[in-house]
């Protein structure tokens, strides 16, 4: 288990001083200890959860998104360990694995809702974006509303991302 937090951390207490100078300095959030944590107390119970990598965690309005390293190994469990994480962390969770690419991370983020396809659109004057095609009928399946999605995308993929709806 690779967490931003060193062990003697994960088990809770009161940051060591190397982990508390990470949060001062802002390397790591309070979210990334909150998850690190959870993750942790959860592997007792689901051991494949020890191969897995934390690379960053981000929280919007009710939704943790969680990208990771590693997320093949739990990938029969996975809903259950979304849901228990949901529980111990008080919002829904979604978990991306790290550098796949902008569909996969879309479909895992934005799940159940389904995912047709993405699109570069070449914006004039430079730059890109990229548009998610979601699913008309799924809009409701949503894990959070579209501004805090379309944000997190953002944020786990650093594009400019934006949803369609057909
Ligand atoms: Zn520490």
């Amino acid at each position: 288990m690779k967490m931003p937090i060193c062990d003697s951390c994960l088990r809770g207490g009161p940051l060591c001083q190397k982990c508390g100078k990470k949060l001062k300095e802002g390397k790591i959030s309070e979210l990334d200890v909150e998850v690190s944590r959870a993750l942790y107390e959860l592997a007792r119970e689901y051991r494949e959860l020890e191969g897995i990598e934390l690379e960053r965690a981000l929280r919007e309005r009710g939704l943790t998104a969680l990208v990771v390293r590693g997320s093949t190994r739990i990938a029969d469990e996975k809903d259950e360990i979304i849901r228990k994480l949901g529980e111990r962390l008080n919002t829904r969770v979604r978990l991306a694995e790290s550098g796949e690419e902008i569909r996969k991370l879309a479909q895992d983020i934005l799940a159940p809702a389904r995912v047709n396809g993405v699109n570069i659109l070449f914006k004039k004057g430079g730059g890109e974006e990229y548009r998610v095609r979601i699913k008309r009928t799924d809009l409701m399946l949503l894990p959070s509303g579209i501004d805090t999605l379309q944000k997190i995308m953002g944020e786990v993929t650093s594009k400019d991302i934006k949803f369609v709806f057909e």
